[in-house]
Formats: structure tokens, sequence, C-alpha cells
């Protein structure tokens, strides 16, 4: 099967989903890519290490996160994505194996286990590699409160994998992306994200509502600024189930592209069954449906987040 990528770069016509929406897309992304066969974004010169966060359910965090990660990968890049969510829905999209007993984020957080012996690599996607979660990651927000230096565990797991850091430190062989997908909540494992991250990425779901609720995680990313992670910022806002059907999705946008400015990507994700249909078969739309418009704009979207990080 072809990745996105070989598609998106190649001459051939999109999958045909003959609806206004596909259409609409289809059409913004050849109007956005310009010339054919762009080469793959550079690497970082250091891992950036990316949280994904919104304490909203269901905006997308897991979705975009998964997306984003396999597309990356797809353009060559080496990347690792930490399930920081009990739920384990960003471990069952990359088809990682999340029952009880697994080596998992539960293990590196409360057990203290090292990076290195909780990481599997993603069975379809070359370069991708995943921490999963398990149901016991649900106790630890309550047995970590004991632990000594409870909010930084996941910092100090990161930086001390010998495959974090610049080409100096860590080699070729680094991982150019951590993303961690954290759990609709603000407490203390969505915590240990934001302390363990230089970047955050909040996905918007282009909804009545989307803005409600940011002000509190813009808060909490302040006292983590503030107290335990003066490096920490918003650098990346991400439009999710975007319907460019509605006018109510084309003014969601437009708000957060007024509030945001910048650190919104141009790209949003349009809602899409093929996006929601492929964790059910344990993949990423990237794999699933590679031609469809969600994975032609997660590439997209991919792409521009690799070449606006060059200057994060
Ligand atoms: P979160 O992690 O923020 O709770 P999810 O990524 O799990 O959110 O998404 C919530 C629901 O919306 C899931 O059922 C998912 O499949 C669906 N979904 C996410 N993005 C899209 C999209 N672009 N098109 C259609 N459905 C989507
Ligand atoms: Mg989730």
């Amino acid at each position: 099967m072809r990745t996105a990528g070989e598609l998106a770069d190649s001459s051939s016509t999109f999958h045909d989903e003959t609806t206004p929406l596909a259409q609409a897309t289809e059409h913004s992304i050849l109007a956005r890519r310009g010339a054919q066969g762009r080469p793959a974004p550079q690497r970082p010169p250091a891992t950036r290490v990316v949280v994904v966060a919104n304490q909203k359910g269901g905006v997308g965090k897991t979705t975009s996160t998964v997306n984003m990660a396999a597309a990356l990968a797809q353009l060559g890049q080496r990347v690792l994505v930490i399930d920081l969510d009990p739920q384990g829905n960003a471990s069952t999209a990359l088809a990682i194996e999340h029952r009880r007993g697994v080596p998992s984020t539960y293990d590196l957080l409360v057990e203290g286990a090292a990076l290195a012996d909780v990481i599997s690599p993603c069975p379809d996607i070359e370069g991708l590699s995943v921490v999963p979660a398990t149901i016991d990651l649900a106790g630890a927000e309550i047995e970590l409160v004991s632990v000594v230096a409870r909010e930084s565990r996941l910092q100090k797991a990161i930086v001390a994998h010998p495959l974090v850091g610049s080409a100096a430190e860590a080699g070729e062989e680094r991982f150019d992306y951590v993303f961690v997908d954290c759990p609709p909540s603000l407490g203390l494992l969505t915590l240990n994200a934001l302390v363990a991250g230089r970047e955050l990425m909040i996905p918007i779901q282009a909804e009545y509502y989307a803005l409600e609720g940011l002000g509190q995680l813009i808060e909490t990313v302040e006292m983590v600024k503030a107290h335990l992670n003066p490096l920490l910022s918003v650098s990346t806002i991400l439009v999710t189930m975007y319907d460019a059907r509605t006018r109510l999705a084309a003014g969601v946008a437009e708000e957060v592209r007024e509030h945001f400015g910048e650190q919104v990507l141009k790209t949003s994700i349009p809602r899409s069954v093929r996006v929601s249909e492929a964790p059910s078969y344990g993949q990423t739309v990237m794999t699933y449906d590679p031609g469809s418009p969600g994975a032609l704009c997660y590439l997209e979207a991919a792409r521009e987040m690799a070449t606006k990080g060059a200057d994060v």
C-alpha cells in the first residue's frame, strides 16, 4: 500500500469522494501544495517534545497525535508516541498491545522504569515507536501524589533516553519528535507532560464553544512556565473536525486564528469518516486510507509543523 506521502507526491488524482466537503478539501490541498514531489522536511537539530493537550474530551487529541506522528514518520522523521491516557486509544490506533501487564507509561511514571524498556515499535509504520498506556495508568493520578518530584517523572524519563537530544548528544538514530497524548483533564498526568515538553499542540474542534475552557489550559501553561518549565510554549494550534459546508466551522476557525494568530496551522483537518474508522482496524488514517482528505490534510499539517518548527 502506498503511503499518503507517496500519494501526495505523485501526480495521480486524489481518491474520489464526491462530496462537496471532499472536493473542497482536495481543492484546497491542490492549491496549497504547489509543485509535485516536494522534498521531505529536514530533521530538527534536536528532539522536539510535543505535548498534545486540551482538557476537553473528544476534540481530536488522540487522533491528531497518532496521525501527525504517523505522517511525520512517513516523511522520514523518527517519532515516538507516549500514550498518557489510561484509555489507551493512541495505543489501539497504532496497533500496540495495551492489556494489563505490558510495559507501559504506568511503569515509566510510577515504577521508575527506563523509557527504553517500555517502547514498542509500531508494526505498520517504519520509524514510529510507541509507549502504550494500560488501564493501570488510571490509578497513577492518585499513586503519584506521594511520589518524590511527582510532576517531573516523565521529563526525567525522556531526557534520560540516549536517543533524545541534539545530533551531537544523541547521534543520527535520535528521535526527531516525541508526542505525548494527554488525557482529557488537567491532573498530574497532564502536568507531567507539560513539564516534559517544550511545545504544546492544542487541537481545537471546529464547533460552537470551541474556545471555552481554553483559558484554564492557558492558565495552567502559565503556571508551569513560571514554576516548573520556563521553556514551554504553545507552538501549534490545529483546527480539527472542520466541516467546510458549515458557516459555523469557518467562523470558529476564524475566531481561533484571531485569538492565537501565527500558531494556528494553515491546514485544518476535515471531518471525515475515514479518520474515525481507522482506529477500529488498529490503524491511523495515514495507512488505512492514505489518499483520503483526512490523511492528506494530516500530511500537510505535519509538513507545516516540521517546517515551522525550524525556528522553535
Ligand atoms: P480526544 O483524544 O481529544 O478525546 P479523539 O481524537 O479521541 O479525541 O476524537 C474524538 C472522536 O472524534 C473519536 O471518535 C474520533 O474518531 C473522532 N474524530 C477525530 N477526528 C476526526 C475527524 N477529523 N473526522 C471525523 N471524526 C473524527
Ligand atoms: Mg484521547
